[in-house]
């Protein structure tokens, strides 16, 4: 008990999901469970806020931090943010814990042991962020787990190590920018029993395939959860009537590998003995008892819901996680009408004409910004009107409700980033109409209707309503399993949270340039040049770790970085590294930089901020893109810098090749040595199999990844790469944009779409429909040929 009479820790069943202001979201939804249902959930306590507020006061480190965010003279410095950082965070982990509280904690653990029956025994240690109101939670380090912690000495120093992640280079950034409070921040840490797990699986309280929700569907198989939700093994499926738990139907697969936590926390992959690999993984009574826990979460919750199990090797069942198998609210942005009095109207003037290039409907002032420079006048909720947005643009995009510009196509910046960020986005008006930037004026009251590529003045009313209308009605989903993977082309970190919750397999496509404007904003010669290459290697790791973490276990594919030369003089330093291409998108982009002596230097540290993820963050998800690679030889010299960096590809490292230009696929039975698959940049691709500058505006008409050559291109790489073993992706625009395409890509075979965040759940329908099409196809004995009509 602290002095001011409240707990230092609290046991699970003491917390409820409210208590998220005392012990945080993670350490309050463990408590929901346990305290309120009657499911086995992994037993524990949470250390509180005022734990975390009197270890900070009686040791001083308020005092010290006050001191040392004192000699900060300029928070944009990274490097000096980064130092000060560094010792806030030694001298939290260094303090000697008040007594006191020590034994709080210590006890805790010894009585943990003591309920549990087990003496020292493994748990885990979370960071519970106890401040989520703030609009950017992760500042607190919450993410930070640490695994098989054992004994009371070892809790303690987690617990402050917990502690110190409330202090990262970004949070305190984000804190001293936001004009927070660092002593409002508090931190509770959970620590739970860790379930060893036999076998594991996930199950829901909705038939997926059906949405019938008289039953309830259990997957299962050896090992941790994991390579279920990667699709790795193909589970058992037991399917049980939700009234009386009676099993339905089973089907018991073969389970030939598993992936296995070894003493010390790593994770491995083993072979299934024998026996085991064509057995149940659980008994039926073990089914029964899951479901029932499922209906109890089910009827506590009031909605359907998604769940992840385990049973430990003494046979014991355990429930990891539930969560609400909703839908998202897809805007979380406040649209301008909410934050000023707009004046709305019956009447529809159309002012401006373009291509629909990310979907959405929003209404608000116009912002008209031509030079970069100005983007700092960009306020929040504003509608960013300009020519054509770039790289360092995207701290504005992120502020906007909706971006028109007056050049570009489907795959120009603005549409990209538009299309991940969620805004409507509207591009190319100038050939189309007119020239928005000099149509609309700052101040200017619009509607944006993205869906038809129209811009009306003044705020239409009916418009407004109709997209409002389409997000109420949106309900429970349900999105049948499909065998092409459908992931997600995501490349802001802070968007990873928000978009983990689709029903995706991956990040197909984790484009680097984003943390690098976001985040790091100088150039990597300069930065080594400098005497900061850690920068380079902190910040990579911390963004990409973001994105890892939020979707894990399934897999992120990070692609090396794809800056022009162009986009990277404009990075602090830039201008003294970069040559001056006049057509930069032909130019020292990709793989030609990373073994040329004279970038050399800075792809080694993209592959060891890398390496700190895989193995010093422990995400194993990881996996990583050659972009731009021009010849077998260049595919050849990069894989042996990884080496001697010491990546080398193996069953949980993947190494991918862009497919985007057309000697990739002419030379793949080539490059089929060097990597694992491939992922076909139809922007790119398209741009140079038809000759057609994707950001020329003026040639935009005949840009078209569905044109027959690109087809012939596709279905040849799919042939030469699967006679190797190889996986096919696409991380291009096309299958976002031309749902028809997607129907070709799965008919060929690909194994895997990756699309924007908006076009998920579409195409994951999509794909299911299509594969249904062709197993039906295949059952009448129509042939794939018969079926299409492409002019071969
Ligand atoms: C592509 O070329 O299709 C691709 C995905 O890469 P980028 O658009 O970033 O060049
Ligand atoms: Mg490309």
């Amino acid at each position: 008990m602290g002095n001011n009479g409240n707990a230092y820790v609290l046991w699970f069943e003491e917390l409820r999901r409210a208590d998220v202001s005392i012990v945080g979201g993670k350490s309050s939804s463990l408590g929901e469970l346990t305290s309120a249902t009657k499911v086995p959930v992994p037993y524990g306590y949470a250390t509180t806020a005022d734990a975390y507020r009197y270890f900070m006061e009686k040791t001083g480190q308020n005092k010290k931090i006050h001191e040392l965010l004192g000699t900060l003279s300029d928070v944009e410095d990274s490097q000096e943010l980064q130092d000060v950082c560094l010792k806030i965070r030694q001298s939290i982990i260094s303090a000697e814990m008040p007594s006191d509280l020590a034994n709080t904690i210590g006890d805790a653990y010894d009585e943990l042991a003591k309920r549990v029956g087990v003496s020292d025994p493994y748990v885990a240690v979370r960071s519970s962020a106890t401040a989520e109101d703030l609009p950017d939670a992760s500042f607190a380090g919450q993410q930070d787990t640490y695994l098989n912690v054992k004994g009371k000495d070892m809790v303690i120093r987690k617990v402050k190590e917990c502690y110190a992640s409330t202090f990262t280079d970004r949070a305190v950034y984000y804190r001293e920018k936001q004009g927070f409070a660092h002593e409002d921040v508090a931190l509770s840490a959970a620590i739970q029993m860790m379930a060893d797990a036999k076998a594991a699986g996930v199950m829901f309280t909705v038939d997926l395939a059906t949405g019938a929700d008289d039953r309830i569907m259990i997957e299962g198989a050896w090992g941790l959860g994991e390579y279920i939700v990667q699709g790795t093994v193909t589970p058992d499926n037991y399917v049980v009537k939700k009234d009386d738990l009676s099993i339905i139907s089973r089907s018991i697969t073969e389970k030939s590998i598993q992936l296995v936590r070894k003493e010390g926390g790593d994770v491995v992959e083993t072979i299934v003995p024998k026996e085991l690999s064509k057995k149940q993984v659980i008994s039926d009574e073990q089914i029964a008892e899951l479901a029932n826990y499922a209906k109890q979460i089910e009827k506590h919750y009031g909605c359907y819901m998604d769940m992840e199990w385990a049973v430990d090797h003494e046979n014991r069942l355990w429930i990891l996680q539930a969560r609400p198998e909703t839908v998202w609210s897809r805007k979380n942005k406040k649209s301008a009408k909410e934050e000023v009095k707009l004046n709305i109207t019956e009447e529809h003037n159309v002012v401006v004409k373009g291509l629909p290039a990310s979907p959405g409907v929003a209404c608000g002032k116009v912002h008209v910004i031509i030079d970069p420079k100005d983007i700092h006048e960009f306020n929040e909720g504003e509608i960013l009107v300009t020519t054509m947005t770039a790289p360092d643009w995207v701290p504005a995009m992120k502020k906007a409700i909706a971006i028109i510009t007056d050049a570009g196509g489907m795959t120009c910046h603005a549409s990209i980033v538009s299309r991940e960020l969620g805004i409507p986005c509207i591009v190319g008006t100038k050939s189309r109409s007119v020239e928005v930037t000099k149509t609309l004026k700052t101040g200017q009251e619009v509607t944006v209707d993205a869906q038809n590529g129209i811009v009306y003045d003044g705020i239409v009313s009916d418009l407004i309503k109709k997209e409002e209308e389409c997000h109420e009605a949106v309900a429970v989903e349900y999105f049948p399993p499909t065998g092409t993977h459908v992931m997600m082309n995501l490349g802001d970190p802070d968007l990873a949270d928000k978009y983990s919750k689709l029903p995706c397999d991956g990040i197909g496509l984790m484009r680097e340039e984003f943390i690098w404007t976001t985040f790091i904003h100088e150039h990597p010669l300069y930065l080594i040049e400098t005497g900061r290459p850690e920068v380079v290697i902190d910040k990579l790791a911390e963004g990409i770790s973001k994105v890892c973490r939020a979707m894990a276990p399934r897999p992120v594919v990070l692609r090396f970085s794809d800056f022009k030369s162009g986009e990277y003089r404009d990075l602090k330093g830039g201008d003294r590294y970069e040559p001056l291409e006049p057509a930069d998108l032909l130019g020292w982009r990709g793989a030609s930089r990373y073994y040329d002596p004279k970038y050399s230097k800075a792809f080694r540290l993209e592959l060891k901020a890398v390496k700190k993820v895989r193995e010093e963050y422990g995400l194993k998800n990881l996996n990583c893109m050659i972009p731009f690679c021009r010849t077998v030889e260049e595919a050849e010299k990069i894989t042996s810098i990884m080496r001697e960096e010491g990546l080398v590809r193996g069953p949980d490292f993947k190494l991918y090749l862009m497919a985007e230009l057309p000697a990739n696929i002419i030379m793949a039975d080539r490059f089929n040595k060097y990597v694992d698959g491939y992922s076909i940049g139809s922007n790119d691709l398209t741009m140079l199999i038809l000759g057609c500058d994707r950001n020329n505006d003026t040639v935009s008409h005949l840009f078209d990844e569905r044109n027959i050559a690109i087809k012939r291109a596709v279905r040849h790489l799919i042939k030469a790469a699967h006679k190797d073993g190889k996986t096919v992706s696409i991380c291009g625009q096309a299958p976002s944009v031309y749902p028809d395409f997607t129907e070709f890509l799965v008919k060929s075979g690909i194994d895997c779409v990756s699309v924007n965040p908006d076009m998920v759940k579409t195409t994951k329908r999509n794909v299911a429909h299509i594969e249904q099409r062709i197993m039906l196809d295949a059952a009448t004995g129509r042939g794939l040929a018969e079926t299409e009509d492409y002019e071969w």
